[in-house]
């Protein structure tokens, strides 16, 4: 099977397998307890989250694990923007991008809807882009919080997250990126880029679902969302996974290391990839940034098709990918983030999701677009009535 669904989850490294082995097993003590297993749990926990810390270039206290990125992502707009309003009632609106996951997205509506909050939609070019004028267009003295991803998980646009938050400083406004699908392709030094809060997934890179983690500035202050015995500093209690912590630190670790390599390998073969279905499916529609898109992803509307057909397709040919609307689970709705891009809902609902693991050799991907070019004749087969 060539599996080219790697920013839905990814299998987990033998390395981080056998780094987490040990809190499953002899060492399984709890962090707060105080005998020496509970303290080996602790330093572990502490080793994990000195090791995200070095990745991110920040401070240790600013670092809480989660239990992924959906949790992250929720503290992150809800624990800043409550924080905030707390703080100073007149801070009540909230800005997202037109193209941000469910968990960003959700969180804002739930401000919306529960505490009274505002939400503020920025839209994004043809691209996928945020243009720091469009952020500044909706920037205003209410805003508690802005947060807009780093890359999109369907069209892997990136983002200029750097300039975006420069725009939401000059107004002291508080910056948040969704970094889990640019893990592990994109930089993620939190000064360079200059964000107050920055949201992770460990099962995007190698490390088991589950584990997750907010970079949050240490005086940023958040409103806690699980309530109870105050761990991770009483930003989120509850006993810690510290084997997923272990995990998480390790592949992230392993990842930052070979993220330059891997980004420059990976698409050099995602461009070859792109011209090659191109060039045997001729309308096969390209979606998102040319070029400033993650190396792992690419993504197409195949007009005259349907996007699930192709798929149906592709896993005979042994091929497994997913369509753009995976992310809403179980719904064949057209994607919301295809339709702010501008695209027409009916071709919307052909689209096709390629994404790459760093483990992706040249051969798979010339077989998958042999594939795409088989599958998309079938279902354009089926779906033309034939005469005679
Ligand atoms: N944010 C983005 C951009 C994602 O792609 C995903 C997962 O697909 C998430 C957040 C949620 O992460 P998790 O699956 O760890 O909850």
């Amino acid at each position: 099977m060539i599996f080219l669904d790697a920013a839905a989850t990814t299998p987990v490294r033998r390395e981080v397998l056998e780094a987490m082995w040990p809190y499953l097993s002899g060492e399984f003590g709890n962090p707060s307890s105080h005998h020496s297993l509970g303290e080996a749990a602790a330093s572990a926990l502490a080793g994990a989250r000195a090791g995200v810390a070095k990745v991110l270039n920040c401070r240790s206290g600013e670092v809480t694990f989660t239990s992924g990125g959906t949790e992250a992502d929720n503290l992150a707009v809800k624990g800043i923007a409550l924080a905030r309003q707390a703080s100073d009632p007149a801070l009540n609106r909230v800005v997202i991008s037109a193209i941000e996951h469910p968990a960003v997205e959700e969180s804002a509506r739930y401000l919306e809807r529960v505490h009274g909050f505002a939400v503020d939609v920025v839209p994004v070019d043809g691209n996928g882009r945020v243009t720091v004028d469009a952020l500044q267009g909706v920037l205003g003295p209410g805003t508690a919080l802005v947060s807009i991803m780093y890359a999109n998980n369907e069209v892997g646009t990136v983002q200029p997250v750097a300039e975006l938050a420069a725009a939401a400083h000059e107004l002291g406004i508080p910056f948040h990126t969704d970094a889990v699908q640019a893990a592990g392709w994109l930089p993620l030094d939190v000064k360079v880029l200059g964000v107050d809060a920055l949201s992770l997934s460990g099962h995007k890179l190698g490390a088991p679902k589950g584990s997750g983690v907010l970079f949050a500035k240490g005086r940023l202050r958040i409103e806690p969302l699980v309530h109870g015995g105050g761990q991770e500093r009483g930003r989120r209690s509850g006993t810690e996974n510290v084997a997923g912590a272990v995990a998480l630190s390790m592949a992230l670790t392993l990842s930052h290391a070979e993220q330059a390599s891997m980004a420059e390998r990976v698409s050099g073969l995602r461009d070859r990839f792109i011209s090659a279905v191109q060039g045997s499916v001729p309308e096969a529609m390209l979606t998102g940034h040319p070029w400033e898109r993650l190396p792992s992803v690419a993504s197409f509307c195949f007009p005259g098709t349907s996007g699930e057909s192709v798929l149906l397709e592709l896993e005979r040919l042994d091929v497994v990918c997913s369509s753009g609307s995976a992310c809403a689970a179980g719904s064949d709705a057209p994607s919301p983030v295809l339709l702010a891009l501008g695209i027409a809902p009916e071709t919307a609902q052909t689209a096709v999701r390629f994404s790459f693991t760093s483990a992706i050799i040249e051969t798979e991907l010339e077989q998958a677009a042999a594939a795409v070019a088989t599958a998309v004749g079938r279902v354009r087969n089926l779906a033309t009535p034939q005469r005679g």
